[in-house]
Formats: structure tokens, C-alpha cells, sequence
């Protein structure tokens, strides 16, 4: 991810930001400037819950290049309660853990630094939604 757009992204990023379009109530993340359901651009930012649950997921074994994650993570589409899916890894879980429709809620985390440049790239990452006390319950 090159400077720029990680400048760009920023708000998103740190704060789960999106849109809501004010004609039909439709929910965007990340954020558009124009609703894709009626073409109205009269869409106003929107802070997301950051609570929503699992849609699919699958286990990574062979990390992309950059991330130092720890093998295997868990990569996951999760569903915000508001309706708009996004991808992102899960944390605080271990293989079995994993469940679709499975209650997570947003935990901001650091991903990836980029070499040379030192350039730190933020994402967003889920977790489970009763964190701690997910595992207890075993
Ligand atoms: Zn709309």
C-alpha cells in the first residue's frame, strides 16, 4: 500500500468509517460518495458499531508477503450488523475456535510495516465478541 492511499484511507481505518446514504438508508463500507441502489449522492459519513458476525472464513497458512503473522491466522468476511461485509483477519482464536455466524465485534490492531520506507500500515482487525471470556466457556 503506497503512502498516499494510506493517507487517504486513514479515517477509515482508525474508526471503522463509512456511509449512509440519507435516501434509502443503505450502509457502505468503506464510505461512497454516490449510493449504488439509487444514485443519490446525498450519503453522510458513518461510524460503524464494529459489531457483526461471521460470514464465511478460512485458515491462511502461507501469510502474503509483509505480514509476520503468526501461522496458521484465521482470515474471515464478516457481516456488520448494519449489512455491509467486509474482509479481516480474526484474532484470539485458534483453529475450531471458528464458527460462521459466530458474534465478533472490531479490534484495531497494526498489520504490516513496509520495509525501507518504515511506512506503518493500520488495519482493522476482529475478534470474538465476549473477548476475554470466549474461551473460557471450554
Ligand atoms: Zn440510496
Amino acid at each position: 500500500m503506497s503512502v498516499p492511499r494510506t493517507w487517504r484511507n486513514r479515517r477509515a481505518l482508525y474508526s471503522l468509517e463509512g456511509s449512509k446514504c440519507q435516501k434509502c438508508g443503505k450502509y457502505y463500507f468503506p464510505g461512497r460518495n454516490r449510493c449504488l441502489d439509487c444514485n443519490t449522492n446525498e450519503l453522510e459519513n458513518y461510524n460503524f458499531s464494529g459489531t457483526g458476525k461471521v460470514a464465511t472464513y478460512s485458515w491462511v497458512y502461507t501469510p502474503p508477503k509483509g505480514f509476520n503473522n503468526r501461522i496458521p491466522y484465521c482470515l474471515a468476511i464478516v457481516e456488520l450488523d448494519e449489512g455491509p461485509k467486509l474482509t479481516t483477519q480474526l484474532v484470539a482464536v485458534e483453529e475450531g475456535d471458528v464458527e460462521i455466524g459466530m458474534p465478533v465485534e472490531f479490534s484495531f490492531r497494526k498489520i504490516s510495516s513496509e520495509g525501507d520506507e518504515g511506512v506503518i500500515t493500520y488495519g482493522f482487525k476482529f475478534r470474538p465478541k465476549n473477548y476475554p471470556n470466549h474461551l473460557k466457556k471450554k
